[in-house]
């Protein structure tokens, strides 16, 4: 074992070629459709250039992160031909950072377009761009009358060329919510009123929707990274992290003895504690109440969730863990979707919030990705 790792408080494994065959699964699942990879928020917290790397050498060319600044860092690690798309749009006067980085916008207000255009005419260039339509998430695209607008005017798209029509589902992990099928339709009705040009609007959980909704592209994100798309039924996805955490002191305790802040929980009885060297300063949830497991033992929280640390009860291990073991948080016996229940929130924002403390080591990854 490394230096490192004997330090670490924490170890985050990210499993790399796991989220390269998550990718050739969801492309299987959507037919044969291409697949797009999101990687906004540093690909779910998980570190985008090393998954990203490994992504486009499996023959992933195009990927989408929200803010320009993430695509600016993203262009300096990928091929010249893949391409990156930014969902958030384009902040007035950073045009020129778009087409100096080939990225291309999603263009989702009116007044955003005029810029791009304008940005075309005064480069005197064609430019790429991706509409985004608000089908009825009332979020982010242009509206309906928008839309209409557009049809109208074909001035208005003068210099551009769409590559990309776009749209986002809002209710894609519920299969049965009749905004799925009210979007879809709304989508291809307004598409029918621009130009031919490619088109999207599946994330994870609309591939699993059904051949209707894969259009031309489908944008993955959690799904890639482990996170169930089809919530209710198994996970089809094969799980990418793992999270184990250091046993800083183990202890045994009296019956009636208060443990943690504001002494939430008391000793039942005599107690064998072993307190963790994570916290809520890491990313994980204070009100995940959950357990952690040591070869096959669960071992369940006790008292609160501090920042830098935790405790869990041992008593009941047949072999419990001793001062510097590693004991596992999240993993086979207890997944991202699992703390994410035990938290009420959902698989995205564990993955997202997963701290900056940790020690991360990249499974697969390719050479010089940015990985120890
Ligand atoms: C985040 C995002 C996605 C990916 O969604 P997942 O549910 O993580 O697959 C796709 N499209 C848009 C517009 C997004 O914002």
């Amino acid at each position: 074992m490394s230096v490192v790792l004997q330090r670490a408080g924490a170890v985050l494994r990210i499993d790399v070629g796991a989220v390269v065959a998550n990718w050739r699964l969801l492309g299987a699942a959507a037919g044969g459709t291409s697949c797009a990879a999101v990687v906004k928020a540093d690909a779910y917290g998980l570190g985008a250039v090393p998954v990203c790397s490994a992504l486009e050498a499996a023959g992933c060319s195009a990927f989408f992160v929200a803010h320009l600044d993430e695509g600016l860092h993203l262009r300096r690690h990928l091929r010249a031909g893949s391409r990156i798309g930014i969902l958030n749009g384009t902040p007035p006067g950073t045009e020129r950072d778009f087409v100096d980085a080939s990225l291309t916008p999603v263009v989702n207000t009116m007044g955003e377009l005029a810029a791009w255009r304008a940005h075309a005419g005064a480069m005197g260039r064609r430019l790429p761009v991706i509409l985004q339509l608000d089908t009825g998430m009332s979020r982010l695209g242009l509206s309906p009358v928008d839309v209409e607008v557009l049809a109208a005017d074909p001035a208005l798209l003068h210099g551009l060329s769409v590559e990309l029509v776009m749209s986002h589902l809002a209710c894609a992990d519920e299969p049965s919510h009749p905004a799925n099928h009210a979007q879809r339709e709304r989508f291809e009705a307004l598409r029918a009123l621009l130009p031919p040009a490619p088109a999207s609007l599946a994330n994870s959980s609309g591939i699993f929707l059904g051949g209707d909704f894969r259009c031309d592209l489908v944008r993955a994100g959690a799904a890639l990274y482990g996170v169930n798309p089809t919530p209710g039924a198994a996970n089809p996805m094969r799980p990418v992290v793992t999270l184990s955490a250091r046993v800083l002191q183990t202890r045994d305790v009296d019956p009636g003895r208060g443990i943690g802040y504001g002494h939430r929980s008391i000793a039942p009885r005599r107690l064998r504690l072993a307190t963790l060297a994570l916290g809520y300063a890491d990313g994980w949830p204070r009100n995940a109440d959950t357990f952690a497991v040591f070869r096959g033992q669960r071992m369940p929280f006790a008292g609160r969730v501090s920042m830098d640390s935790l405790v869990v009860d041992a008593t009941d291990c047949a072999n419990p863990p001793l001062e510097g073991d590693m004991v596992e948080l999240i993993g086979p016996e207890q997944t991202v979707d699992d703390v994410a229940h035990a938290a009420g929130t959902i698989g995205y924002e564990i993955l997202t919030r997963l701290g900056t403390r940790f020690d991360r080591i990249y499974l697969d990854a390719p050479p010089g990705s940015g990985t120890r």
